[in-house]
């Protein structure tokens, strides 16, 4: 093993944590399709969006873990959800999910930090900060849900407005 190396143990917890951001694209491609076959096209399009977003989290870690001489090895993903009740359901799923991937990048922040390993933790800040904003996105949907209610015109309204959402590489990513 080489200094610069990353160690067997990183390596595996960066190989569960690109089986969990597909796992998440996969609900969010879930989504995207439950609420596309509820006639609510903005709430998909947010959520397809998000599937791009998970994919390129993936794939941030993928060429990360290369760069370092480790090995990718992709593992089988878990069925998802296939129905929620009402888009604040959803959302709230989504919090909930999120919540978790956040306790996982600090899973493997504080195995990085245990070994010193600069690189990685470098990496990680960029994911630490993305977490931050995922969790408040979600909040911040929820409690818009919240206020609508089920009011119809509010909720048509919302879903104008959510079909405008388009894909932005993420910096990690962009020019690769
Ligand atoms: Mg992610």
């Amino acid at each position: 093993m080489t200094l610069n190396m990353i160690s067997p143990k990183l390596q595996d917890a960066i190989n569960a944590q690109i089986n969990a951001e597909y796992w998440s694209a996969y609900l969010y491609l879930s989504m995207a399709m439950h609420f596309e076959a509820e006639g609510q096209s903005g709430v998909a399009n947010w959520f397809r969006i998000q599937f791009k977003e998970e994919q390129a989290h993936a794939e941030i870690f993928i060429n990360y873990l290369n760069s370092r001489g480790g090995r990718v090895m992709l593992q089988a993903i878990d069925a998802v959800p296939t129905e929620w009740a009402s888009a604040l359901d959803a959302f709230e799923a989504t919090l909930a999910h999120e919540e978790k991937v956040t306790a996982l990048i600090n899973g493997i922040y504080a195995i990085a930090d245990a070994e010193h390993d600069y690189a990685t933790k470098g990496r990680l800040d960029w994911f630490v900060a993305e977490q931050v904003e995922e969790e408040e996105t979600a909040r911040g949907m929820i409690d818009r849900l919240k206020l609508i209610g089920d009011n119809g015109l509010a909720l048509y309204t919302l879903n104008q407005e959510l079909a405008t959402r388009v894909y932005n590489v993420p910096a990690p990513l962009a020019g690769k």
